[in-house]
C-alpha cells in the first residue's frame, strides 16, 4: 500500500490539499480528524461527559463509524446518521481535543486508520491528520508536514467560517492547536519528514508540491 502521510495544524489547508492530491494521484483520501469529530458528536449525542475517559473509551466497542475514502465523495456516518456536515460545527471543534487526548481513543483511531487504508480499494491512500507521519504510518513511502504561518492559517479559517467573528476564529484556532500539541507534536517535522510551507503559495501550487514529493519518492 502506497501511503502518503500528511500532518499539520488547524487551517494549514491539509484537508482540501490532501483531497485534491489524492484525486490527481488516483489514490484514496483519509481524513483522520473526521473520526475524532464523529466520536465527539456521538458522545455528546449520548450525553457522555467528554472528560470521563472510561465512559468515552467505553463507546468504542460499538462505535458504528464509517467514512468514504473516495476523494470525490465526502461522507462520514455514525450508524444511519450522516454526520458529514454536523461534525464541522464549532461546538464539535471546541470539544474534540478532550476526546483526542484519551489514550484508548488514540489507540482505536490508529488501528481504525490502518484498517481503512489497508482495505481502501485504491492503489494508494493520502492520509491526513496530526500523527500520520509519526505514529499511524511512520513507515509511509511519503511523509509530509504541511504548515503555514499562524496569521495565514487564521485568515484561511476565517474565510471558511464566513460570518464568524475574526477574534473568535483566532481564539478557536490558537486554543485547539495549543491543546492538541500537548498530545502530539505536529509543529515540527520528525526525522525523514518533508516540510511544505503553504504560507506564500496558492492552493494548486501546494497540491503540486505534494504530488512532486510523492512522485520523486515513489515513482507513483
Ligand atoms: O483535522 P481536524 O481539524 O478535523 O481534526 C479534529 C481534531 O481531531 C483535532 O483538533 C485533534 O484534536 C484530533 N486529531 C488528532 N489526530 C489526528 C487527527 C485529528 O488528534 N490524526
Amino acid at each position: 500500500m502506497n501511503i502518503v502521510a500528511i500532518d499539520g495544524p488547524a487551517g494549514s489547508g491539509k484537508s482540501s490539499v490532501a483531497r485534491e492530491a489524492a484525486s490527481q494521484l488516483g489514490f484514496g483520501f483519509l481524513d483522520t480528524g473526521a473520526a475524532y469529530r464523529a466520536l465527539t458528536w456521538w458522545a455528546l449525542e449520548r450525553n457522555v461527559e467528554l472528560t470521563d475517559e472510561d465512559a468515552v473509551a467505553g463507546l468504542l466497542g460499538s462505535f458504528p463509524y464509517s467514512i468514504s475514502l473516495d476523494p470525490a465523495r465526502e461522507r462520514v456516518a455514525v450508524g444511519e446518521s450522516d454526520v458529514t456536515s454536523s461534525i464541522r460545527d464549532p461546538r464539535i471543534s471546541l470539544a474534540v481535543s478532550a476526546v483526542a487526548r484519551n489514550v484508548r481513543v488514540r489507540e482505536w483511531m490508529k488501528s481504525s486508520a490502518r484498517e481503512l487504508a489497508a482495505h481502501s480499494g485504491f492503489a494508494g491512500v493520502v492520509a491526513e491528520g496530526r500523527d500520520m507521519t509519526t505514529i499511524v504510518f511512520p513507515d509511509a513511502a511519503t511523509r509530509i508536514l504541511l504548515t503555514a504561518r499562524e496569521e495565514v492559517r487564521i485568515a484561511r479559517r476565517a474565510g471558511e467560517n464566513a460570518g464568524r467573528d475574526l477574534a473568535e476564529t483566532t481564539a478557536s484556532v490558537r486554543e485547539r492547536d495549543a491543546k492538541d500539541s500537548n498530545v502530539v507534536d505536529f509543529f515540527s517535522a520528525a526525522s525523514g519528514v518533508t516540510v511544505v510551507d503553504s504560507s506564500d503559495i496558492n492552493f494548486s501550487e501546494t497540491v503540486s508540491a505534494i504530488i512532486n514529493i510523492v512522485r520523486a519518492g515513489s515513482g507513483a
